[in-house]
């Protein structure tokens, strides 16, 4: 095989184990194909804004040019911040994407990453935002009608969960992290403001995701493409948005969005 194009973050699907697709040009390469064999992946130079197309010398926010950076909706503050969402007052860089965005439902919800965590998503990134943290398990906690006030129990909850995914504990496939997510799910209840208590849901389905993974390294080397340009190696393994090489070199794909590569394998 040899393909070569602007990629974008990998499309996933729960299944069994998360299959994962990555977009490069006009195609899409099954990756769980790939595990276990050696590839080589290899970085012309070339970025694409993944908002405009344009060529750029450096990608912000995973993939943007800088002016699409400063005033695409995709890049907003509230992205990273949903506290700092102002679309439901109707203030927003784009209103009509914020309509899609920002105003609809937002779960909170609780991770294991290999460590617990609270995070915001829309409820149509369910469970794709789980698997791209490379989460073990979720569930829900709360369901909100926007982000906004997604992001105030968000907040409240930072007091009592980090917010942060440890990727090397994630990446090592680290586990141990005997948390009762449901139990967790309802001692946060008990602790928050009255007025947040009433966003909480009853359904406290666990969901557990396997990612495919052959084994796990005993030490983590982040590849930075920037610098090395190419990597070759056998493919251990994909979770969250990484790929896990033999020798332990990582790869997270979702940094080089828009990144011109020639894969062969
Ligand atoms: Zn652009």
């Amino acid at each position: 095989m040899h393909i070569e194009g602007t990629v974008r973050k990998m499309k996933t699907e729960l299944k069994d184990e998360v299959q994962y697709y990555l977009p490069i040009g006009t195609s899409e390469i099954h990756m769980n194909e790939m595990i276990g064999s050696t590839i080589h992946i290899k970085h012309t130079g070339a970025i694409h804004c993944i908002k405009c197309g344009k060529l750029t010398k450096t990608s912000f926010a995973q993939g943007y040019c800088y002016s699409c950076f400063v005033s695409a909706p995709e890049t907003e503050e509230c992205v990273i911040r949903p506290e700092l969402c102002r679309a439901h007052e109707g203030i927003a860089r784009d209103m009509k994407f914020a309509a899609s965005h920002c105003l609809i439902d937002h779960y909170v919800y609780l991770a294991l990453s290999p460590g617990i965590k609270v995070g915001v998503t829309r409820s149509t990134q369910i469970p794709t935002r789980w698997i791209d943290q490379g989460a073990d398990s979720a569930v829900r906690l709360a369901r909100t009608p926007n982000r906004y006030t997604a992001g105030l129990l968000e907040v409240a909850l930072k007091n009592i969960f980090p917010d942060k995914t440890n990727w090397k504990q994630m990446l090592l496939g680290r586990s141990g992290f005997n948390y009762d997510l449901i139990q967790e799910k309802w001692k946060a209840e008990e602790i928050l403001p009255f007025d947040m208590r009433q966003y909480f849901i009853d359904n406290d389905e666990i969901i557990n995701i396997k990612y495919p993974v052959q084994s796990y390294p005993d030490v983590i080397k982040s590849i930075n493409m920037d610098k090395t340009k190419e990597i070759r190696g056998k493919l251990n393994g994909i979770k969250g948005q990484y790929l896990i090489f033999e020798d332990g070199q990582v790869m997270n794909i979702r940094k080089y969005g828009g990144y011109y590569l020639e894969i062969k394998g």
